[in-house]
């Protein structure tokens, strides 16, 4: 029998076995057998890790903006070429398919790409002469320590949102990354490592509410990004943010695809099907609601339904899969009760995810697609984030009616509209009160030089995640008002200064 591996902290540059009281289980989704076991830092190792972080900070604040460009560089250069390896690791813990791994992969890349930028990010302003022989420029300059706290849906792009543009900025971090699927965290902790960062720059703590919990309150941890569900988001906002922190906190969604009546129903089922259960739905950005406007139900409805006994479900590591398991057995039993609830309340389940062919071990935490028709906005598939692979669809009379529903959602992540009326789709980016918008696109997520968030209960804070924002979230601003003297000066003047 293989032994059951055991994945430490990384602190200071390296794995850090520490006390280890507690740990966590990670599962292999795909075979619901135990993969390895992951530490659960206690208060201690926190703050271990912070201090840590503390003391680098000390140093790498002062690097200069070449040396921090040149680590970022190295970085990416290793991602790059190992960026096969953590797509495996992604998949063998959280289950999506391997294609979909190493696309998040490359959307991390990205960021990291942004971030390699950072001496033109950071460049300040300068005012020569606001006064007379006076000039005023700011500078940005770090925070200190700063808390990345990540989900399990994307465990290397979520991290590598926040990481790259942290340190660029010349701040430490300390990640404390999902407990269900916590490799990607070392593995990139490794490589920023072999990429030259200075040790205790990037450290990660495994662990639970304990980690999070110490992180919102230690002192000198000056910022938190944080990404999960909304409840814990917005705990983890006013949290972090009554212990004088400054926070951003993406929690959860509900993303509605609006399909017009003009629109290609080819194209948007495609869309809505490869939104809907890609990844499992369990994607912060993935269509959880089809809003079809008359007439379009029936016949979107019966195209969506018609694609969707050909996906091919099973282990992610074996080429053939479009869908993976869900994260856990937990997970996976709270989407299923869905399906029954969807039922109690009065949908039309046009196609049952459990009655789908898997391919793959009898114990992995399977469920097929699922398809609802005739949702209503009460019930609890709608008002709920269901966060697995089913699709809901309602009807509405009209796009005034679309919008009213998708503006009344307490959730405001991702959108999209698929028409072929530019008119509509440019009054529907206007209208709607979500943070990302798709015309024609079904998961909008935008490209690293612009930032990511939603509004509503998808967002607390005001900073979104990277790109322009993300350097904004981990700098400060100071301003310098300067004058050097000169001969021509002289004199007493106890008037308030004055432009002049
Ligand atoms: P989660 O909220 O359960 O966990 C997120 C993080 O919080 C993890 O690191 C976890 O260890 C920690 N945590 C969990 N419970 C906690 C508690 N009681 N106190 C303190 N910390 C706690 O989320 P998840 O299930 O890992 O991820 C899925 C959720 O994340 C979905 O709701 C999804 O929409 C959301 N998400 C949002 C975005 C976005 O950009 N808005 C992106 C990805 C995922």
């Amino acid at each position: 029998m293989t032994e059951i591996s055991r994945i430490t902290h990384w602190i200071g540059g390296k794995p850090w076995s520490g006390t280890a009281q507690r740990h966590g289980e990670v599962f292999d989704p795909a075979t619901g057998s135990v993969a390895s076991y992951v530490d659960f830092a206690a208060e201690s190792e926190v703050d271990l890790a912070v201090e840590t972080a503390r003391a680098a900070w000390r140093s790498w604040r002062g690097a200069s903006l070449t040396a921090r460009a040149n680590v970022l560089f190295s970085f990416r250069e290793l991602l790059n070429s190992r960026k096969s390896e953590l797509a495996a690791i992604v998949t063998a813990e959280h289950g999506k398919v391997l294609s979909d791994a190493a696309g998040e992969v490359q959307r991390a890349l990205e960021a990291v790409e942004f971030a390699c930028g950072i001496p033109q990010l950071l460049k300040g302003g300068f005012s020569e002469n606001a006064s007379t022989r006076v000039d005023v420029y700011s500078i940005q300059q770090s925070l200190g320590v700063v808390g990345v706290i990540s989900p399990f849906n994307f465990p290397a792009m979520v991290p590598l949102w926040f990481v790259p543009n942290a340190i660029a900025c010349g701040n430490a971090v300390v990640l404390k990354p999902s407990e269900k699927d916590p490799s990607a965290a070392n593995f990139i902790a490794e490589l920023w490592a072999e990429a030259g960062l200075p040790e205790g720059v990037l450290n990660v703590v495994h662990g639970d509410k304990v980690a999070v919990d110490r992180l919102l309150e230690h002192p000198e941890v000056k910022a938190i990004s944080f990404v999960g569900s909304t409840p814990i988001a917005k705990y983890v906002y006013e949290r972090g943010t009554a212990s004088g922190k400054r926070v951003q906190a993406l929690g959860g969604a509900k993303n509605h695809m609006v399909v017009l009546p003009d629109a290609d129903l080819d194209l948007a089922a495609d869309a809505a099907v490869s939104a809907g259960f890609g990844s499992a739905g369990e994607r912060c950005m993935a269509v959880s609601v089809v809003v079809a406007v008359d007439p379009v139900g029936d016949e979107l409805v019966a195209k969506i339904a018609q694609r969707m006994p050909g996906l091919k479900v099973g282990d992610g590591r074996q080429a053939d899969s479009e869908m993976g398991p869900l994260v856990t057995a937990v997970h996976r039993d709270k989407v299923a009760s869905y399906l029954d609830s969807g039922v109690a309340e009065g949908a039309e389940l046009v196609v049952d995810g459990r009655a789908h062919p898997i391919n793959g071990g009898e114990q992995g935490f399977w469920l097929g697609p699922t398809l609802f028709d005739r949702v209503r906005p009460e019930m609890s598939v709608y008002t709920d984030e269901i966060f697995g692979p089913v699709l809901s669809v309602l009807r509405c009379p009209s796009y005034d009616a679309a919008v009213e529903l998708v503006n009344a959602n307490r959730y405001g992540n991702g959108t999209a509209i698929f028409t072929n009326d530019g008119g509509a789709a440019r009054r529907y980016q206007n209208e709607i009160e979500v943070g990302m918008v798709g015309v024609n696109v079904p998961i909008p997520v935008p490209v690293s030089y612009y930032s990511f968030g939603g509004w509503k209960d998808s967002l607390f804070g005001d900073s979104h995640a990277y790109g322009p924002e993300g350097v904004h979230f981990f700098t400060r601003t100071k301003v310098v008002t300067s004058r050097w003297l000169d001969p021509s000066h002289g004199g007493i003047n106890l008037g308030f200064p004055q432009n002049t």
